[in-house]
């Protein structure tokens, strides 16, 4: 493998809109530290929200300025760290700039409890304040939260708790990333493999049933053996979301996830409500991958195998480029102008894999700098749909920089997937109609029915034991492994059918999915490929990508459920997911017209 050094220039990403060079990040940073350290100047506001709008609105563009100049700081000690994790000059310019915004996140906490403090009266002065316009929306949601705010007191003594709280995530954590250690498998010759959690999932594509099977049962193994431990975690992290839910006095937990971005829990029930309205497409899918693989039962570790394993499709990445570039045409000349100056000469993207370069693949950037793109590409057909996913989230942060002030230029987690997948779904329809073979048109269609399977049905399959977990917990129901285990069996039964094999191992994957440590968080996938389907449909009807491309360019100005109004989808009915499995219908139902052929 080549190292950073050897790295083409044309293939990296171009970080000098940032910092020139490495000095002048160094002088920037100075400027934040010893004598002329700003943070000392936002302290100096404590205390003094109350005089009026005047002090608020000079605190507030303090604390944002501050904000901007750190998250600048710190989106190049990241990027560069990511080019090569052992440079040891990168490690620590990374750990100083996390530092810095350690040491300003807490300068600043003090900032929403004081506000929140405010008078009503106060509170309503300063709203309607014309110097604080500009604000307003982003104080609307901090004033929101009043009636879950407690005294001084009380929110000093849940802060003083939080880091106790996060114990159960953090036992999970080091279980999952340092202790545990997996036994080699065999494959179906018998020739050994590592097994490892990144390993896992290539195994899972395997045409090697016997290195599926092992891999899966190697790994589940694992959590066997440990889970009393992982289910003591896993109850002890519901407890600290029932904790701070009645603290904060809201009715459950969901309640207590869902308000602060105003997204209404029947957002969450009408997912749930839908995917199971109609799980019967799901246990005849279930039925044919058993029948066309002529299984016994579909297993856990059957669900990833392409029902066409012969076809290799590759792209170089100019090729990909081009691809995506086209796709988007729908969206406009100046969208597809702007990302096509970005994946060519401005060098958004990190090309290919290096020496201790980070694996995987994201957006990142700042308000300050290009949305770059890290790869690992290596020209397969998921590659080239990576490559329009992080494309789509780095022109969605584009728009919305380019429109938004700092303040409203980051969007929620939410909408987060949104453009994300609608750029996937235009260069997988671009692709189907390319491709001519009937083998590589199965392969495309199976792809695309496996990630709906995985994002949209599996993800529904986790938000609802989620939500069981957190609901017995309510009701006071002790939590125990054998509890997991069985409600974990159950909901596998009710999505996947009665030809899905529901054998011991896929119990203990509910000890797995580390999502279950972040407070529901999982449906938000299923919501946003949801939306992102009616929206791409939507665009391409009515031949208008203006409703979409200002949902862009809206970052976090209005509240996520009301910019997916307004762009046309609305996520408060059950007509975004049961367009998506409409679709997955409908893919279905081509993939098996092509297999008959
Ligand atoms: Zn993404």
């Amino acid at each position: 493998m080549k190292e950073r050094s050897e790295v083409l220039e044309q293939d990296s990403w171009d970080l000098t809109p940032l910092y020139v060079s490495p000095e002048r990040w160094e002088e920037e940073y100075q400027t934040c530290v010893g004598e002329s350290n700003p943070f000392k100047k936002l302290l100096s506001y404590k205390n003094r929200l109350k005089e009026g709008p005047g002090i608020c609105l000079e605190c507030l563009e303090l604390t944002m300025n501050i904000d901007r100049k750190l998250s600048k700081l710190h989106t190049y000690a990241h990027l560069k760290s990511d080019e090569d994790a052992a440079h040891p000059e990168h490690k620590t310019r990374e750990g100083r700039a996390k530092m810095l915004y350690f040491e300003f996140q807490h300068a600043a906490a003090w900032i929403e409890p004081e506000l929140l403090q405010l008078s009503d009266k106060a509170i309503e002065t300063l709203l309607k304040d014309q110097k604080v316009a500009p604000y307003r929306f982003y104080l609307e949601k901090i004033f929101r939260l009043k009636a879950h705010t407690l005294s001084i007191e009380q929110e000093e003594l849940l802060a003083l708790s939080s880091k106790a709280l996060q114990a159960p995530r953090e036992i999970f954590s080091a279980y999952n990333n340092a202790d545990i250690s997996f036994d080699p498998i065999a494959d179906g010759e018998g020739t050994e493999h590592p097994l490892s959690h990144g390993r896992y999932l290539l195994y899972m594509q395997s045409k090697d049933r016997v290195l599926r099977k092992n891999a899966f049962e190697g790994i589940h193994k694992q959590y066997q053996n440990f889970e009393n431990t992982i289910a003591e975690a896993l109850q002890g992290q519901v407890q600290t979301h029932l904790f701070r839910a009645k603290a904060r006095r809201y009715p459950t937990c969901l309640e207590a996830a869902l308000f602060p971005h105003r997204i209404d829990t029947k957002v969450y029930f009408s997912l749930l409500e839908t995917v199971k309205e109609h799980i019967d497409v799901m246990h005849r899918y279930i039925s044919f991958r058993k029948e066309y693989f002529k299984l016994d039962a579909v297993h856990g570790y059957d669900m990833h195998v392409s029902c066409a394993p012969e076809v290799e499709l590759k792209f170089d990445f100019e090729t990909a480029i081009d691809l995506v570039i086209d796709a988007v045409g729908v969206l406009g000349k100046e969208y597809q102008e702007i990302l096509k100056q970005g994946l060519k000469e401005q060098r958004w993207v990190d090309r290919y894999e290096n020496a201790r370069k980070r694996t995987g693949a994201y957006s990142s950037g700042c308000y300050d700098s290009y949305p770059y793109i890290l790869m690992n590409y290596q020209g397969t057909l998921s590659d080239v749909l990576t490559l329009a996913h992080e494309a789509g989230h780095s022109m969605h942060s584009f728009l919305s920089n380019r429109h938004q002030p700092y303040h409203y230029a980051q969007y929620t987690i939410f909408v987060a997937e949104v453009a994300s997948t609608f750029n996937e779904e235009l260069v997988f329809r671009a692709l189907l109609k390319q491709l001519k073979s009937p083998q590589e048109k199965v392969f495309l269609i199976n792809k695309k029915l496996d990630a709906i399977r995985a994002t949209l049905f599996r993800q529904t399959l986790f938000a609802e034991f989620e939500l069981k977990i957190h609901t017995l917990a309510e009701e006071g129901v002790p939590l125990t492994p054998s509890l997991f285990k069985t409600l974990y069996k159950e909901l596998n039964a009710l999505y996947y059918g009665p030809d899905f094999c529901h054998d011991d191992a896929i119990q203990y994957e509910c000890f797995r999915i580390p999502h279950f440590y972040t407070n529901f968080y999982v449906y938000q996938y299923a919501t946003g490929i949801s939306a992102a389907q009616a929206l791409v449909n939507k665009v391409l009807q009515d031949k208008n990508p203006a409703p979409y491309l200002k949902f862009l360019s809206s970052g976090s100005s209005h509240y996520s459920i009301d910019l997916l109004q307004q762009a046309g989808v609305d996520m408060l009915t059950k007509k975004p997911v049961a367009l998506l499995i409409d679709e997955f219908k409908r893919l279905f139902q081509e993939l098996q017209g092509y297999m008959q052929r």
